[in-house]
């Protein structure tokens, strides 16, 4: 890295961090009750982890393959480590005892194979369902009304930790505004969380990115996962 990228970077990590804050403090909130999560995808272990010297504590990776790479190579220095991308079944293995929460859990296949894995290392593994708020045919994630259907089953996933909610809204519409989307996901939050689910406490709604997480706040978010607005644009060729 250069000195200047070094600069940039100092410096967009600090900003995304003041406006969190200021976000939280006009929603009445305080600004500690919002975890910030740099979406490190693409960002090669040079950059994480002068990201991770330089005031980012959590990182949230996509792709199995590439945090594996990354982990090797000590890019998460003493940051909490988190996966939020598509997951598969078959990719599970690698990642327990590695990451801290798995944030996008968003069918009883998939939850039920973290349990055995977690079972089989003898730790609980904290996790958050993924709800596919806006119901996109393409998403994964439990529709809203499913979720309740799973919520029933949780007894049978002694070795999760089911920590609360994550939701991708759609693409933002031209307006940027996906108040509508982290108003909802709220709303499920707060019914979900006056009920008594074994293995559940709601206790982390992850919700908005680059382009909405002040809205995503003022609407409750205790978790943003911010990646354009640290790293910069992401060039998807010769990465990492
Ligand atoms: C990439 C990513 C983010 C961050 O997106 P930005 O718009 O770059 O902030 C957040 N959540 C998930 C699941 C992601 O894949």
């Amino acid at each position: 890295m250069t000195e200047q990228e070094k600069a940039v970077l100092r410096e967009n990590i600090a900003r995304v961090k003041d406006r969190a804050a200021e976000a939280a403090i006009r929603a009445g909130r305080r600004p500690e009750e919002i975890t910030l999560v740099a979406a490190t995808k693409m960002n090669n272990a040079e950059r994480v982890r002068f990201a991770v010297e330089n005031g980012i504590a959590v990182c949230g990776e996509n792709r199995v393959q590439e945090l594996l790479e990354k982990y090797e190579l000590s890019a998460y220095g003493s940051a909490d480590l988190q996966f939020i991308g598509t997951l598969q079944t078959n990719k599970v293995k690698y990642l327990i005892g590695k990451v801290s929460l798995i944030q996008s859990v968003g069918s009883l296949r998939l939850a039920q194979a973290i349990d055995r894995a977690a079972g089989k290392h003898g730790i609980r593994q904290p996790i958050l369902l993924e709800v596919n708020i806006g119901r996109e045919q393409a998403k994964s994630g439990f529709m809203p009304n499913e979720i309740w259907k799973f919520l029933d089953k949780t007894s049978e996933l002694g070795n999760l930790d089911i920590r609360g909610l994550m939701a991708i809204p759609p693409a933002a519409p031209s307006d940027g505004n996906n108040l509508y989307y982290f108003h909802e996901m709220s709303q499920l939050f707060i019914d979900i969380s006056t009920k008594k689910y074994d293995n559940v406490s709601m206790a982390c709604l992850s919700m908005g990115m680059t382009n909405d997480f002040e809205d995503a706040i003022s609407c409750g978010s205790t978790m943003i996962r911010v990646g354009t607005a640290i790293f910069g644009a992401r060039s998807y060729a010769g990465q990492p």
